[in-house]
């Protein structure tokens, strides 16, 4: 999870270098923009590499522009993951 910090920091430096005019609804519009692509990536979906390759970019896509809209509200995208998933693996556990 360490790694998700250290992404939300070059991500917000990122964005005030590039976008400093960005605000969350941008950024949520931009995330439903990303979606759109990746929904279009895979209805052409057909297991080939380039295949993968495209619709991997727009998944990464949803998730960097997550990352805007989560840095934009000062959260903290660990913290966020973090008890979500235990929160939905609680809801939802495993049988053994
Ligand atoms: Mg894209």
């Amino acid at each position: 999870m360490e790694r998700w910090n250290g992404y939300q920091s070059a991500h917000k430096f990122w964005e005030s270098r590039y976008f400093p005019d960005r605000d969350v609804i941008s950024d949520f519009k931009r995330m439903l923009e990303e979606v759109e692509e990746a929904k279009q990536e895979a209805s052409f979906f057909d297991g080939s590499p380039e295949s993968r390759q495209a619709l991997g970019e727009e998944m990464a896509d949803i998730i960097i522009s997550s990352l805007g809209v989560i840095t934009q509200l000062g959260l903290d995208v660990e913290g966020l993951l973090e008890k979500k998933l235990t929160k939905t693996y609680t809801k939802y556990p495993v049988e053994q």
